[in-house]
């Protein structure tokens, strides 16, 4: 949590190779990965003034460590943030944020499309400290109003959705909440800093699963709370207590994902809007939803906050869950797997998997039909993608 070692004006390509970096007296010039879990003082002194807070440093891997405060600091600089905390997941960030700021008898308004874990935590394991949780329409921010209660104190959201990537409104849900002093928090995960950046827009935290595209290669977990100090400085004091931090190998990790982040996420969001493009134009397809189309019905809206429409396209197949499961076999390239943000595309049938614990009836009412099936595209040359598609689609043989 110290200085940024680069000029925080500098465009995000730059800050994503630099911010951050803090060289030790060897002069490496890459990020040091420092395998330690505590860290020794030169005097009794010195100890004392490290524990009491008096004096700045490391002291135990738990409350710190230099290759997770470059981690965190680069983070902070893409995200336009005054700081960053860095947790073990994503999940552990969004506990990590909730335990933080909410106590026994709070309430939460949140999106009915978020990540499936994260309605799993509000529903099962926050509800049994007492913090309640009302999900409202992912898209109309009346409802997300009408919702409010004396005791609510956070908004909750992501977008775009997943899987049918609705937007939710971050301009008018901000306004909405800061006129009644509640914070807003915003999982980032699918648009990175690269595509959207939430706090510029009013939000007042934001969480990541930087497993997914920080991280962008598939190797490690990790989760991060960005935002003013004052409120992660809450979210540190969780995290430095209740330990789920992030380890200094992952962040590592992160730190070089983190340098080709922007390259990665333009190209596969060029690529993305390619194949929606392609797929748009099939007759086995009924529908595509991405945020790049014109078609998509929140297409002016997305543009009004993103960079551009990412990189989850996602599609329903005429023909139902046959149809959708021929897809999914014919491919030999893309890989069957409910992950995403990875340089490998990736295919999942939700109805079937990530959505498959919910009844019938409630998938149908969210959108997820039988023949939906969404794609996170990777680095792989789009022809390549297209041609595994159209095997399962019936358009070429094999
Ligand atoms: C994966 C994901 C998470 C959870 O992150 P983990 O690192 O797996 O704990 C949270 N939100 C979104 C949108 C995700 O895709």
């Amino acid at each position: 949590m110290a200085k940024f070692a680069v000029d925080p004006a500098y465009r995000a390509e730059t800050l994503a190779v630099r911010a951050g970096q803090e060289r030790s007296q060897f002069g490496e010039h890459g990020e040091a990965l420092y395998l330690t879990s505590s860290f020794v003082f030169e005097s009794a002194a010195q100890a004392a003034r490290r524990f009491s807070g008096e004096e700045v440093g490391n002291v135990y891997a738990r409350f710190s460590n230099p290759t997770v405060t470059m981690f965190e600091e680069r983070l902070a600089a893409l995200e336009g943030a005054e700081d960053c905390v860095a947790t073990a997941s994503g999940m552990s960030a969004i506990m990590a944020l909730c335990l933080a700021h909410l106590k026994q008898g709070d309430h939460i308004v949140a999106s009915n499309s978020l990540f499936g874990a994260t309605v799993q935590l509000f529903n099962n394991i926050l509800s049994r400290t007492g913090i309640t949780t009302t999900f409202v329409s992912h898209t109309d921010p009346t409802q997300w109003e009408a919702a409010i209660r004396p005791e609510t104190k956070l908004f909750f959201l992501e977008t775009p959705s997943n899987p049918l990537t609705e937007i939710a409104d971050l301009r008018a849900l901000t306004a909405i909440a800061h006129a009644h002093d509640i914070l807003v928090a915003v999982d980032n995960c699918f648009c990175t800093p690269i595509l959207q950046r939430p706090l510029d827009m009013g939000a007042d935290l934001v969480v990541h699963s930087a497993t997914k595209y920080l991280d962008g290669q598939g190797r490690v977990l990790g989760g991060a709370v960005c935002g003013p100090k004052k409120l992660t400085e809450e979210v540190f004091k969780y995290l430095r207590t209740a330990g789920p931090t992030l380890s200094a190998f992952n962040a590592w990790v992160l730190l070089k994902g983190m340098e080709t982040l922007k390259l990665r996420v333009e190209a596969q969001s060029a690529q993305a809007l390619q194949l929606a493009q392609w797929l748009e134009a099939q007759p086995q397809v009924e529908r595509v939803f991405y945020p790049g189309l014109p078609s998509h019905p929140q297409h002016a809206l997305a543009q009004s906050q993103q960079r551009s429409g990412g990189a989850i396209v996602s599609f329903v197949v005429k023909g139902e869950r046959a149809a959708a499961w021929q897809v999914v076999d014919h491919c030999r390239l893309l890989s069957i797997t409910a992950n995403l943000g990875d340089t490998k595309t990736t295919i999942t049938h939700p109805a079937s998997t990530t959505h498959g614990r919910i009844s019938p009836e409630a998938r149908a009412a969210a959108g997820i039909s039988e023949g939906l099936l969404r794609v996170a595209v990777g680095l792989e040359a789009v022809e390549d993608l297209q041609a595994d598609l159209a095997r399962g689609l019936g358009l070429i043989g094999g």
